[in-house]
Order: C-alpha cells, then sequence, then structure tokens
C-alpha cells in the first residue's frame, strides 16, 4: 500500500496557510469565484468562517405546491415554466415567475425589478427553489411575494436534502458560491479554529467547543443543534461586552477619587462599616496633593438633612431619601462615584441632584450639571439658581450662546472656584473651561452623551470627581446592562404624592374639532397647552415646516384669540429660549413644538399635551411627551391623534392607554422597535452584536453578566493565561466603546 505524501515543495513558503488560507484554494472555489467572494470581504478561510448565515432554508421535506399555504413564508421547489411581464400603470412593471410541479403552480412575483426578468429568462425549464410570503392572487391563483429563489444546479444535489445555509449576500454575489466556500472551509479548516473560551468557563457554562458551534451554524445536522450553537455564541459576544464594562467598572473604584466628608455634616443615616472605615483612612493617608482642597468643613449648626429640607418647597419622597442616601454614601468613599439614577418622568431625579450637588459643595468642592440641550440647561439653571441663591450658593450657567464677555466671566469664576455650581450643556467640558476642585458632575438625560463625555468631564477634576448619571428615560434591564453596565444603579420608584393621574385618549384625525374645542375650554379656564408635531425622520427642515404649518393653522383658527407659540429645532437657541421663557410665565398659552420639548421640560400649569401623528413616535417618547403634563395640581390629558393603521399600532397605543408605568412601557417599546430606537437614535457601540439579540437572549446576558463577574472576582486583570485569546476579544470591545460617538 503506498502511502500519499505530498513533497513539502509543492507548497510555496510564502502561501499562507491554516486559517489564513486564501478562499481561492478552497476546494470548489478557485480563482474566479474568490474574486466574486471578494465583494463580501471575503479573503481567506477565517473571513468565511465568520461569516454567519441569517436565516436558514429546512429542504427535508418541501411539500409540493398544491399545500403552500396562503398568509404563510413558504419553501417551494418546481420547474420554472414561463415568465409574464405587465404594465401596472404609471411606469410600474410586475413580472411573474411561474413554477409548476406534478401538483399546482406559483407564480414569484416582483415589482418594479426589471433586472429580475432577465434573471428569470435565463433560468427557464431548471429547477428552482424559492422562499417567501404565499398569498392568494387573481382568482385563487397562488402568489409568493417577497421572494428569494435560485435556481439549483447538478452539482448542488447535495445541497438538497438538508438545512441549507441562506447568507447575507451582496449585489453580484449567489448563494451557491458563497455556500461552497463554507462549506469547503468548514469541512477542512473549521477543527483549527481555536476556541478563546477557556475550559474552565465552557465547562461551567456548558457550552460546546467554537468548532463545532461554527460547523452547526453553516452545515446545522438538527435545528436544535443549531440553535445551541447559536447561544454559545451569542453568550460568547455578551461575555466579551460584559468583561469589558466591568472591567471598567473596577478601574473607575481603583482611581483615587475624593471623599467627601458627608456623615459629619450630619448627612449619612448609616454608620461606616469597618471595611470602608479603613478605606476611608487609607485614601486620606494618600491624600499628598499639594494645596489640597481638603478641609475640615466649617462647623455649621444645621445638619445637610437639615438644610435640604429648608431648600426644597417640598417634602422628599421615601425613594428619594433612599437614592440620596446611596448617592451620599458613594460621595463619602475614596473611590470615585459612577452610579447611574433612573427613575420615570416627574419621580424627581433633579431634587436628588440638588441634593448631591448641595453636598459637594458643603464640602469644599464645585458641581457641575451638563444637560444634552440648552433649553434644559437653562431650566436647570433656573431652578438651581432658586434653590441655591438663598442658601448663598453661586450657580453659573455655561452654554454655547452667551456673549463673548459673558462666557468669559462665567470661565473665570469656574475657573477660581467663586461659581460653586456650573450648569451647561457639552460647553462644560470644552476646551478651556478649567474648574478650581471639581468634586462632582452630575449628567442628566445621559444617554445623548457617549461614554467619552462621562470621562472628559471626569479628568476636568485633580482627583477623579464623582459622576451621576440621571437617565430621563426608564431603560429595560437588559439595555442597562449593556449601555450603562459599567456604572452603579439607584433606581426612585415611587411618584411624589397628589399626582392626579394623567388621562390619555386616542382620537382619530376626523375628531380633531372636538379635541380643539375640548383644549380651548382648558386653555379658558386658565391653563396651558402643548401640540406636538409629528417626528419626521432625519429631516429638521421637514419637521419645523410641519410645526409651521400647525402654528399657523391653530394661531388663525380655533385659538386666534390665545397666546400661541413656536418651538423647533431650525429656530436660534436665543429665540428657543425667549419662547420658552413666555410660556414659562404664562406669557403664551399655547406652545407648538417639534420633539424639542421631550426631555425635562417642566411647566406645572400645562395640563394637555396634544400629539399630532402619535404613530409615528415610540413608545417610550410618547411617555415622555405625556410627562409634560400631570406636574401641577391640576387633572391633565394626553390626547393622541393617530389612526390605526395596523393591529401592531393599535397595540402600541393601547399599551400607552392603560399604563403609566414607564418601565413597562420601556420593554414594550424595545420588544417592537428593537434597542437601536429605544435608546435614540444614535450608534450605540455596545448594542452592536453579531449574533446576539437583545431581546431574544436576554436571559443569556444575564448569565454572561454573572460570569463576567465571576471571573473578574478571581482574576481582575484576566492576567491568568488561559485568558489570553479571550482577552484579545475584550479589547477590542473597549476600543469599540472608546468609538461610540460623541457630538
Ligand atoms: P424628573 O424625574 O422627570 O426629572 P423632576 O425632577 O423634573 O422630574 O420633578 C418633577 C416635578 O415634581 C417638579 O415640578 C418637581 O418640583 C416636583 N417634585 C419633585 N419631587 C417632589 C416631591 N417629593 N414632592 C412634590 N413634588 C416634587
Ligand atoms: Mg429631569
Amino acid at each position: 500500500m503506498a502511502l500519499a505524501v505530498m513533497p513539502a515543495c509543492q507548497v510555496p513558503k510564502a502561501m499562507p496557510s491554516g486559517l489564513e488560507t486564501e478562499v481561492q484554494y478552497l476546494k470548489g472555489v478557485g480563482p474566479k469565484n474568490a474574486m466574486v467572494l471578494q465583494k463580501l470581504g471575503l479573503k481567506t478561510v477565517a473571513d468565511v468562517l465568520w461569516h454567519l448565515p441569517r436565516r436558514y432554508e429546512d429542504r427535508r421535506e418541501i411539500p409540493p405546491l398544491m399545500y403552500l399555504k396562503p398568509g404563510k413564508h413558504c419553501t417551494a421547489r418546481g420547474k420554472l415554466v414561463d415568465v409574464k411581464s405587465r404594465s401596472i400603470g404609471k411606469g410600474r412593471v410586475m413580472i411573474q415567475g411561474v413554477v409548476a410541479d406534478k401538483t399546482g403552480e406559483v407564480a414569484l412575483t416582483f415589482f418594479n425589478q426589471p433586472w429580475i426578468g432577465k434573471n428569470l429568462q435565463n433560468a427557464v425549464g431548471r429547477q428552482i427553489v424559492a422562499y417567501g410570503m404565499v398569498r392568494e392572487g387573481y382568482r385563487g391563483a397562488l402568489e409568493m411575494h417577497s421572494v428569494e429563489w435560485e435556481a439549483i444546479e447538478d452539482e448542488d444535489i447535495e445541497e438538497f436534502a438538508r438545512i441549507v445555509p441562506v447568507y447575507p449576500l451582496t449585489e453580484g454575489v449567489p448563494q451557491r458560491i458563497v455556500r461552497k466556500a463554507a462549506r469547503s472551509s468548514v469541512e477542512h479548516f473549521v477543527n483549527l479554529v481555536a476556541d478563546p473560551l477557556p475550559d474552565e468557563i465552557r465547562r461551567a457554562e456548558k457550552l460546546r467547543p467554537i468548532a463545532w458551534c461554527l460547523r452547526q451554524m453553516h452545515l446545522p445536522d438538527t435545528m436544535n443543534d443549531q440553535l445551541a450553537a447559536r447561544q454559545r455564541l451569542a453568550f460568547e459576544e455578551f461575555l466579551y461586552l460584559q468583561l469589558a464594562l466591568q472591567m471598567r467598572r473596577l478601574e473607575v473604584k481603583q482611581e483615587l477619587g475624593i471623599s467627601f466628608p458627608i456623615s459629619s455634616l450630619g448627612g449619612a443615616n448609616t454608620v461606616l462599616g469597618p471595611q470602608e472605615e479603613r478605606d476611608r483612612t487609607e485614601a486620606l493617608g494618600r491624600r499628598t496633593l499639594p494645596g489640597t482642597l481638603f478641609t475640615t468643613p466649617e462647623p455649621m449648626g444645621d445638619t445637610l438633612w437639615d438644610e435640604v429640607h429648608r431648600m426644597l418647597p417640598f417634602e422628599l419622597t421615601g425613594a428619594q431619601r433612599r437614592v440620596i442616601d446611596e448617592v451620599w454614601s458613594d460621595m463619602e468613599r475614596p473611590v470615585p462615584m459612577n452610579r447611574l439614577v433612573q427613575g420615570d418622568v416627574g419621580s424627581g431625579k433633579t431634587a436628588v441632584a440638588a441634593c448631591a450637588m448641595l453636598a459637594a459643595v458643603r464640602c469644599g468642592y464645585q458641581a457641575a450639571l451638563m444637560a444634552p440641550t440648552e433649553i434644559l440647561a437653562e431650566q436647570h439653571y433656573i431652578n438651581l439658581h432658586r434653590l441655591f441663591d438663598p442658601l448663598g450658593i453661586k450657580t453659573v450657567l455655561l452654554v454655547g450662546k452667551l456673549s463673548a464677555p459673558q462666557r468669559r466671566k462665567a470661565i473665570q469664576q469656574t475657573a477660581n472656584g467663586e461659581a460653586q455650581v456650573c450648569v451647561g450643556t457639552h460647553a462644560l467640558i470644552q476646551e478651556g473651561v478649567e474648574f478650581a476642585h471639581l468634586g462632582l458632575a452630575v449628567i442628566d438625560e445621559q444617554h445623548r452623551f457617549g461614554v467619552l463625555q462621562r470621562l472628559a468631564l471626569r479628568q476636568k477634576g485633580r482627583l477623579s470627581p464623582d459622576v451621576l448619571v440621571m437617565t430621563a428615560t426608564p431603560i429595560p434591564r437588559t439595555l442597562t446592562m449593556t449601555v450603562y453596565g459599567d456604572l452603579d444603579l439607584s433606581i426612585i420608584d415611587e411618584m411624589p404624592p397628589g399626582r392626579k393621574p394623567i388621562k390619555t385618549h386616542w382620537k382619530k384625525a376626523a375628531e380633531r374639532t372636538q379635541v380643539y374645542d375640548a383644549v380651548l375650554k382648558l386653555v379658558d379656564e386658565g391653563r396651558q397647552a402643548y401640540f406636538v408635531c409629528p417626528v419626521i425622520f432625519e429631516n429638521e427642515k421637514m419637521e419645523a415646516q410641519a410645526a409651521e404649518d400647525l402654528y399657523y393653522r391653530l394661531s388663525t383658527g380655533v385659538f386666534q384669540h390665545k397666546r400661541v407659540g413656536l418651538l423647533h429645532g431650525q429656530m436660534k437657541p436665543v429665540e428657543k429660549e425667549d419662547v420658552m421663557d413666555a410660556f414659562r410665565r404664562h406669557d403664551l398659552d399655547i406652545l407648538v413644538s417639534t420633539v424639542v420639548i421631550e426631555v425635562g421640560v417642566d411647566v406645572p400649569n400645562a395640563s394637555v399635551m396634544v400629539i399630532e401623528d402619535a404613530n409615528r413616535f415610540g413608545l417610550s417618547q410618547l411617555h415622555q411627551l405625556r410627562g409634560r403634563v400631570g406636574r401641577g395640581p391640576y387633572q391633565s390629558f394626553c390626547i393622541l391623534i393617530a389612526e390605526a393603521k395596523n393591529e401592531e399600532s393599535v397595540q402600541r397605543l393601547e399599551v400607552l392607554r392603560e399604563t403609566s408605568d414607564g418601565f413597562r412601557i420601556a420593554e414594550e417599546d424595545l420588544r417592537i422597535r428593537g434597542p437601536g430606537d429605544v435608546m435614540g437614535t444614535r450608534q450605540h457601540g455596545e448594542l452592536d452584536f453579531k449574533v446576539a439579540d437583545l431581546i431574544q437572549d436576554s436571559h443569556l446576558l444575564e448569565k454572561a453578566r454573572r460570569c463576567a463577574m465571576r471571573v473578574l472576582e478571581t482574576d481582575p486583570e484576566l492576567s491568568s493565561p488561559t485568558y489570553a485569546s479571550m482577552v484579545a476579544r475584550v479589547k477590542a470591545r473597549r476600543r469599540d466603546e472608546a468609538l461610540i460617538t460623541v457630538s
């Protein structure tokens, strides 16, 4: 028996081998197909192995055509017997490819895709597999819409009686070639893929080896095997993100932060435990900065809590007190605070922020508050100034629209420490703004800021300042764990007393007149009203136009004798300011606006909110908008004007009528619209997954988080050699995060 030995000289030395092998050397691919695969960015075997299918077609038992079910996505197989093309008016063309077997026919139907006609013509007489939505067409003839189809070559027979992967493609790349490359890569190379997860983690989490998973992703034996493979890949992705986030969380805790002596001001309810006591002594010992600002606070007659009670015009809710306590104990600890406060609209997050800022100031530090828009910054400034001025605390506003001298003055006061509280937009973290001794940074409505901005603000202090993040919207837990996974969490889960629940109504466009009359009646009683125009995606100009139109209609129509104002994103900041001020002072009865007012605006006398074309908004966004009313003692109303286009839009609006629980609404939003939308239009690197899906795989996310914590507990730096290949992937995740939008 002769042994087939390949002489070493037949393999050119420079030819990359293993997973780096170029696709042209794959069996059944060759140089020509390799060029085609390039269009998908697939150059090496590794590229192909990680180019995962989008879905699968079970071709083991494709039923005869007579069994196609209208209203369902089906796979059909038969001979392409005819191609018909028909004009359907207005220059539109319908093309139908008729597929037949012994039992029946189905017409693959395409609209306005002339090139399909040519492709179909070329395939007449051949066997076809098609996948799409089956519908009943003219006279009960079966049609298939949104079709993906392919002709089956003779050599494809092996692809036949099995579960076939369907890959994401691009123009000019046939499934067949990708499948071939994938099959060949799996058969010859998959065992070379090193498993980045150490055995110990795989065993603990009951995960299959990576090679098995990749094989099952490309060539599944059963759908269950494919599912198991997918789960492992999803878990792995979550794990890297969780490791990255938890490492950052631990790193912040390594930094030298400020230990605000809050208990000595009578601010803490809790006695420091022995560990915390030790932390603190140690930190005090380390504190050797020249001219350190740490001075023993002046003795005062009042405790911090007394001062809080004097400062606020209301009693804090239990939840607010609890969260203030959590924040203050964080501030007392020598590690920098990195905490997220979540609470529904109107739960009183501002008061919590004010208490944190008061504590920082009373300990001899400055506090900063950063808001996402000028309107909000200004409003925070007004509120904080009102609270702090009587206590002799100086507050300044730093926003882009300040005149040069105003700006210089504010910057100077911030730099020399005269200003104890600074409120601003991202102008606060721009070059040139220095703080004398920043101790606390509060970031309001965080999801509009990137992680980088959080870091930039942190670097404004000599010791790392404490950071408190407040979100406007309740966020589903799965998102909190990803986007805010590096923060500690406090939740304000109680509303201030005496709020009357807002009545939410849903009206059709035809009922507008009644709606307007009802609003007029409330305005006559002395209330104010908001009208919100539809969101026009990605187009602020058109959105502004819509607002102008509505403004014109209302101010010359039903409300011609009332004072109507207009607010939209295309106006100059000063103009916006003036309009907001006028509405606050009740110099306006009605404010017509785009979603500019979505966050944080607080006018207690406003008791009715009319939202036009409510279908265009996300649920959380509608909930936010609704939260602008119901802030005073009056019965408030939210009126959604929308046509029920389909079952889903009815369902969505019903959720909003039924509940005022922001967390439930956010969960629903996440389910219906997906994570990107829930978090706003900005991109979040934390939400980019190849396989994992935040909704479908939320249980895996929990698992991954626990696993990450367990691993970091024993090895906080992942320094063990068994983690080496995992570390590279965690690092990649961290680089992604650093790229998150800053704007
Ligand atoms: P959000 O959490 O939406 O930022 P705000 O901080 O703007 O809420 O508070 C909403 C309104 O409720 C404000 O008018 C505020 O003065 C008021 N408020 C906050 N806390 C309380 C409380 N404990 N009792 C009564 N009113 C409160
Ligand atoms: Mg707020």
